[in-house]
């Protein structure tokens, strides 16, 4: 399976090269509030920090530093996206809100991080803006012979499970 022809990670169960890929090499501006949220996701999963500090309200680039999901250094391997809810946030909006859980692995063990996050649209670019981050420790239980959640294409036995 070539790397185009991938799933995207955000689980939108589409194909990466049609989903968050055309946001993350600048081709294209995403449309919804959900979209950017999607691709930030993405954005940590590949650890593509430019397009998380460019997506980052100017404003909040300094104050949201340290958190989790804010700081590209984090050494978390991030594993899935759920969105809840979103509110408002469409493409002739200029507000939105988007709940998400996103988990994520570190030193062996899984969290969840849940967070009503807060979007802004400015001169025609939404921007990411502030939230606040529940984090809570979870079982994720994974299928030996599945797909891998990194949408490898390879069963989790052979990949991130081996
Ligand atoms: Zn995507
Ligand atoms: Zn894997």
């Amino acid at each position: 399976m070539s790397v185009n022809e991938r799933l995207c990670r955000c689980g939108s169960n589409i194909a990466f090269s049609t989903c968050c890929e055309p946001f993350l090499t600048r081709k294209v501006l995403p449309n919804t509030a959900e979209q950017l949220m999607r691709s930030r996701f993405t954005a940590f999963c590949l650890n593509q920090a430019t397009y998380l500090y460019e997506t980052h309200h100017p404003s909040k680039r300094e104050s949201n530093a340290g958190k989790p999901l804010q700081n590209p250094a984090s050494p978390s391997t991030w594993i899935s996206l759920q969105i809840i809810t979103t509110d408002a946030g469409h493409a002739d909006q200029k507000l939105g809100k988007v709940e998400f859980i996103a988990c994520f692995e570190e030193q062996n063990k899984h969290y969840q991080l849940h967070e009503k996050s807060s979007f802004v649209k400015e001169q025609g670019r939404w921007f990411y803006l502030d939230g606040e981050p529940h984090i809570s420790s979870v079982n994720l239980k994974f299928k030996r012979n599945a797909l891998c959640w990194c949408q490898s294409g390879q069963k989790h036995k052979h990949c991130h499970g081996a």
